[in-house]
């Protein structure tokens, strides 16, 4: 993937993690007139062309407030999901809803594949991918075709990832502009300012790092594990008054 720039010269002082700057951040896109699509989509494009796309690695519910975001502003991405994330189930009926809400608001969904989760099982994460593809494509109730792998640096290129679906690391996106705000730092400088130079645009953003206000990153993970563990400890909670409820009603038997 080509090389932008030095982070300090394309920085301004608005470039923060808010909704504001989301906004502005989009506009800037389609200001230099290009076409915002999900990865499904781009090879549609002739002229410029920018997908998008969202890593969820740790909670859908956050992934969803972004994808309201993103339909309020008037693009359509592809939200990667992940089938193995400790944090969230894909297969419960609160990721069914919320996946289909995305779906419904025009986004794709993906696959964020996990070769290290199938390394340290000592299995080929080239055969597992396949599996997780159909786990994904039930739980989403359509055939997912997209797919990009979690930390990428830690694994070399997923053969498998190219042979059947569309890779966000596949060579067919090589010439494109790659743009990422891992680790809520954008190191290639932040893309609003930098559009118009790039014709074909690759922008990987995490929902995890954007909030209304422009958080930090540290605030930014103690928001989103409040709102995993604040869903974990309702669902504990509710699981209490029922046992409480149920063991009220049985009437204590006799000693001896
Ligand atoms: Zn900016
Ligand atoms: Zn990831």
């Amino acid at each position: 993937m080509a090389t932008g720039p030095d982070a300090a010269d394309t920085m301004s002082a608005r470039c923060d993690f808010s909704y504001r700057h989301y906004r502005e951040l989009v506009a800037a896109i389609l200001g230099s007139g290009h076409e915002i699509t999900p990865l499904g989509e781009y090879q549609r494009v002739p002229g410029k062309v920018c997908l998008w796309r969202h890593d969820v690695d740790f909670c859908l519910r956050t992934a969803l407030e972004h994808a309201h975001l993103d339909h309020e502003v008037g693009v359509r991405a592809t939200f990667f999901v992940r089938v193995h994330a400790p944090s969230y189930n894909i297969l419960s009926a609160e990721s069914a809803r919320t996946l289909a809400e995305m779906a419904g608001l025009g986004h794709e969904i993906g696959l964020h594949t996990e070769p290290m989760f199938h390394l340290q099982r000592g299995r080929d994460p080239n055969v597992e991918l396949h599996a997780d593809v159909r786990l994904l494509s039930a739980a989403v109730g359509a055939e997912v075709r997209a797919v990009a792998r979690h930390q990428p640096a830690r694994f070399p290129a997923q053969v498998a990832d190219e042979e059947r679906y569309l890779s966000a690391y596949g060579p067919a996106l090589e010439s494109f502009q790659y743009f990422s705000d891992s680790r809520g730092l954008w190191v290639r400088g932040c893309p609003c300012t930098q559009a118009d130079r790039h014709p074909r645009l690759h922008l990987l953003t995490h929902p995890i790092w954007w909030s209304e206000g422009g958080d930090s990153w540290d605030e930014r993970i103690s928001a989103v594990a409040g709102s995993v563990l604040g869903a974990l400890e309702q669902e504990f909670s509710s699981y209490r008054e029922s046992v409480r409820a149920a063991r009220d009603r049985v009437e204590p038997s006799a000693p001896g």
